[in-house]
């Protein structure tokens, strides 16, 4: 509820009673029997936007503890109109703004439905935000700060499809932003800089049935991943263990020597061809996880098992429900030891980025590699006999009868299936720097390069704009070797330069990107041309340089007073 929106509400529920406590008991009653839309409905349908909108109002209506904010919209296409993106800040005192926040406890960030045909991710948040506002989560709330952005995609959850209205798969998008809902968490998350983010989705029907991935990206300091792993994940697996509900880490199968999770569109040949590994989640940074987690945040994924169709609905959203309250639950309960790492973490870099020094790594390529004292994992998986049921018969047929799909219940959720227990060998638990370059000072970026300065500052990164010619030392890189990629999305597949110390001539109209700010380990992620991360992956950004060119963005490593105003400051 809006904070002077509260005359509105009495007014509401004036023929319940005038007390003032009163009310407030009516108020929570009230907002503990509000049944989210997949409740009410017994799970037979997926809820679409105007029933989130629905639910989100009457919530926000009766609860003070919650405030629902528009954070942006989806864009128009042929047969789908602009929809609304909701953020739904839960806090003890009805916080609106992040100014407000009470910064002493930890801020936790859940997005969900990215991918809009995992639909039980969305069901789950909303019951959690209902749980959270008026039900048997409140009490979290004395101890930590709940930011909800329960449907990122709302034209995928219309479609039952994993993309956006603009075909595109959203947890892809992190670097890129090309994507509304992907932008939308982003501005959210520097907006509110949460210590805890959350990245909801569904895989496949496994035997794990909640799984939860950490940061692997070896820029996010390893304390992260170790804390992450050994206290979060540990104590969820407890917790799902007393249900009776199967709890595994997220790995994911791939290809070895192969980058797959770019999200480019890899012919289907050269896939296929070499051994497969098993791995953590990915190194990449356009994720929901590593993306937000570059700012050296606790960030996971949770991917819950599913069968993505209507009959398992309530069972899958059970699932990710209770991965979701044990999660919020360990984060909670380690609040402190979550916010006084995270903090100085941010601030180290924040230190480190403000002075030049070779002892001051950023790694631009990463590989998977093998625990030499870890050589195999050991894994559960569902096995589905050749004799499975196909389903049950929800009519009377007889031999010569045609059977259609109508005719036919789903079978009961993995009946049938064995477990099996599956030993990898090819564990790839580790990942290895290949190439790491010193962080600089700054970037200088020429005033042509739109794209890329747009994209900047879709990440919230501050950016300087050249008031005048003004003349400069700075790193260039001359461009010795470089065959670029033939596929979209993924970096050049050579590129050899040569670093140059050169005085240089920054134009008026060029821009000035500091890394001493929260984007420290982002910045040089996102601007090197030897990043496997980077820009220059994406043919929009125009970055892929020519031999023996000059690469268009230089580094800045000594400190100097540069005529520069802030650009575009108001978008902040
Ligand atoms: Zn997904």
């Amino acid at each position: 509820m809006r904070a002077g929106s509260y005359t509105r509400c009495r007014r509401g529920l004036i023929l319940i009673g005038t007390a003032a406590s009163a009310l407030l008991v009516a108020f929570v009653l009230e907002a503990a029997t509000i049944k989210t839309p997949a409740e009410e409905c017994l799970y037979a349908r997926y809820t679409l936007h105007e029933e989130v909108a629905r639910f989100l109002g009457s919530l926000d209506f009766v609860s003070r503890e919650l405030v629902v904010r528009v954070v942006g919209a989806t864009k128009e296409v042929r047969g789908y109109p602009s929809r609304d993106l909701y953020l739904c800040i839960l806090t003890e005192t009805g916080v609106s703004s992040p100014e407000k926040l009470d910064r002493s406890r930890p801020t936790v960030l859940i997005i969900a439905s990215q991918h809009g045909n995992e639909q039980s991710a969305k069901e789950a948040a909303l019951g959690f935000i209902r749980d959270l506002a008026a039900g048997g989560l409140r009490p979290l709330l004395r101890r930590a700060n709940f930011l909800v952005m329960p449907q990122c995609n709302p034209h995928g959850n219309h479609f039952d499809r994993r993309s956006n209205e603009q075909d595109l798969d959203m947890n892809r998008d992190h670097v890129k932003l090309e994507s509304e809902g992907a932008s939308a968490v982003h501005r959210v998350f520097r907006a509110w800089m949460p210590e805890a983010t959350l990245d909801m989705h569904e895989k496949g029907d496994d035997y794990y049935r909640v799984s939860l991935g950490c940061v692997s990206n070896i820029n996010i300091a390893p304390v992260i991943q170790e804390f992450s792993r050994r206290v979060i994940l540990s104590e969820v697996e407890r917790a799902l263990a007393a249900k009776n509900i199967a709890f595994g880490e997220y790995l994911v199968r791939d290809e070895i020597g192969l980058n797959t999770s770019t999200g480019a569109a890899i012919p289907r040949e050269r896939l296929r061809e070499r051994e497969t590994m098993l791995r953590y989640s990915t190194v990449e940074i356009n994720d929901g996880r590593n993306s937000l987690g570059i700012y050296q945040t606790l960030s996971f994924i949770m991917e819950c098992a599913s069968r993505r169709d209507l009959q398992t609905l309530r069972e899958r959203t059970s699932w990710q429900s209770l991965g979701l309250k044990y999660w919020a639950e360990a984060v909670v309960k380690n609040g402190d030891d979550i916010l006084t790492p995270v903090n100085r973490l941010r601030r180290e870099d924040l230190d480190r980025a403000g002075v030049y020094g070779e002892d001051d790594p950023i790694h631009l390529r990463m590989e998977y590699a093998r625990d030499p004292a870890i050589t195999k994992v050991v894994r559960k998986k569902f096995e589905t006999p050749p004799a499975q049921p196909r389903g049950i018969l929800k009519v009377d047929k007889k031999a010569g009868d045609a059977l259609t799909a109508a005719d036919l219940e789903p079978y009961r959720f993995s009946a049938g299936q064995r477990v099996l227990e599956e030993v990898v060998e090819n564990w790839f638990p580790l990942v290895e720097s290949r190439l790491t370059v010193p962080r600089p000072l700054g970037y200088v970026v020429p005033g042509d390069k739109t794209e890329a300065l747009e994209n900047l500052l879709r990440h919230g990164i501050s950016v300087g704009l050249f008031t005048r010619d003004f003349s400069l030392p700075v790193e260039a890189y001359a461009v010795t070797e470089i065959e670029p990629s033939d596929i979209d999305w993924l970096p050049p597949k050579l590129i050899e330069v040569e670093k140059r110390n050169i005085s240089v001539l920054a134009r008026k109209g060029d821009f000035y990107v500091s890394c001493a700010q929260p984007a420290a380990s982002l910045i040089p992620l996102l601007l090197e041309p030897q990043s496997q991360f980077g820009l220059i992956c994406y043919r929009r950004f125009d970055l892929v340089p020519k031999k023996d060119e000059l690469f268009a963005v230089w580094r800045v490593v000594e400190h100097a007073e540069l005529p520069i105003v802030p650009y575009k400051d108001f978008l902040s």
